[in-house]
């Protein structure tokens, strides 16, 4: 792959993986047990079963953004792990090029576009 592609999409990562970091410490705290976890900081709204029923669902929402936004981050580890091992931009089940075009558009791709749509007939 051309270096100052490489060099572009990983400016990139970095930013996105900068940005995500953000989000997640604006309404999450790391967990203490398991490194990379993240878990919702619990909002108090009130003590009626109203505001109950509220701080359980602002939970169970923030719950599931939070879980998005690990996966997200895990995947742009991966691809900037993938950089640093020179493996960028191969696919991982048929060693070919991914192509430039498709990791510019999706730069934490890991799979080939003919791998992935055979992946997504058979699933
Ligand atoms: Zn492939």
């Amino acid at each position: 792959m051309d270096k100052k592609v490489v060099a572009k999409i990983k400016k990139e990562l970095l930013l996105r993986k900068k940005e995500i970091e953000e989000e997640l410490r604006r309404f999450t705290e790391e967990d203490q047990y398991s490194k990379g976890k993240h878990r919702p900081r619990f909002i108090n709204i009130g003590t009626t079963n109203d505001d109950n029923a509220k701080e359980i669902d602002t939970y169970t929402t923030d719950l599931s953004l939070s879980k998005v936004l690990e996966s997200n981050l895990e995947d742009i580890n991966k691809a900037l792990q993938r950089i640093a091992n020179k493996t960028y931009g191969i696919c991982k089940y048929c060693g070919k090029e991914i192509g430039e075009k498709r990791l510019l558009a999706r730069p934490v791709s890991s799979a080939c576009i003919n791998c992935k749509s055979k992946l997504q007939q058979s699933a």
